[in-house]
C-alpha cells in the first residue's frame, strides 16, 4: 500500500515519537507499506511520521544512490568500503557523531520543491533494531550516515531545515508559508 506523505506543517512532524515493540500492530505490514511508499516517491529515506506514525521506525537506502553515482562523485561522498545500504531502523539511538563534518545539499519528502546544504557529521554510530527486532550497533560514513542521521531526526520531530543558518531560515520562510498554505487548500 502506498501512503500519502504528511507535508510541512502538519503536527505529526514535530512529535517526539514512541518506542516501539516487537508486537506493534501489523508492524511488518507497516515497515513493507512504508519500503512501497519510498519507492512510489522516487525517495532515498522515509520516516514513520511521514506516513503520519508518530512511532521510531525509519527505513532507508543509499544503494540506489551509488548505483547512479560516477566513480568521482562514489569517492566524494562514501566511505571507501560503502556501496550503499537498505535498512530498516527500529527504536534507534545515534550513540556519538565523529567530529568531521561536511556539507552537501539535502531535501525532504516532507518539505517539497526544497533544497539546501547542511553540514552534518561524517560518521554516526547508531544502535537500534532491525526489521526483525534484532539488536544492532553499527557506524555509518558519508552518505549512508547523512539519510540515517535525517531519518533518525524525523523520529525525534525535528527537520533538516531547523539546522539551517538563521539568514538561510529567514530566505526560505516564504516559501515554507506556502508549502503549509498548500497544505491546508488539500
Ligand atoms: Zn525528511
Amino acid at each position: 500500500m502506498i501512503k500519502p506523505i504528511t507535508i510541512y506543517g502538519n503536527p505529526v512532524l514535530r512529535k517526539k515519537c514512541e518506542d516501539i515493540e516487537q508486537s506493534y500492530p501489523n508492524i511488518q505490514e507497516v515497515i513493507e507499506t512504508m519500503w512501497q511508499t519510498l519507492r512510489h516517491a522516487d525517495g532515498c529515506g522515509l520516516a514513520a511520521p511521514q506516513i503520519n506514525l508518530p512511532i521510531k521506525l525509519f527505513i532507508m537506502n543509499s544503494r540506489d544512490t551509488y548505483a547512479y553515482m560516477s566513480a568521482k562523485e562514489r569517492k566524494h561522498f562514501f566511505a571507501e568500503e560503502d556501496c550503499g545500504i537498505e535498512e530498516t531502523f527500529i527504536n534507534a539511538e545515534i550513540t556519538a557523531y565523529s567530529e568531521e563534518v561536511w556539507t552537501a545539499g539535502e531535501g525532504c519528502l516532507s518539505i517539497p520543491d526544497l533544497y539546501e546544504e547542511v553540514t552534518r557529521p561524517w560518521s554516526v554510530t547508531i544502535k537500534y533494531q532491525d526489521s526483525e527486532f534484532k539488536e544492532q550497533n553499527r557506524t555509518y560514513h558519508g552518505y549512508t550516515a547523512r539519510i540515517i542521521q535525517h531519518e533518525f531526526e524525523h523520529t525525534q520531530g525535528k527537520l533538516y531545515i531547523d539546522r539551517l543558518s538563521p539568514l538561510r531560515k529567514q530566505l526560505i520562510k516564504n516559501k515554507l508559508m506556502r508549502i503549509i498554505k498548500g497544505n491546508r487548500r488539500k
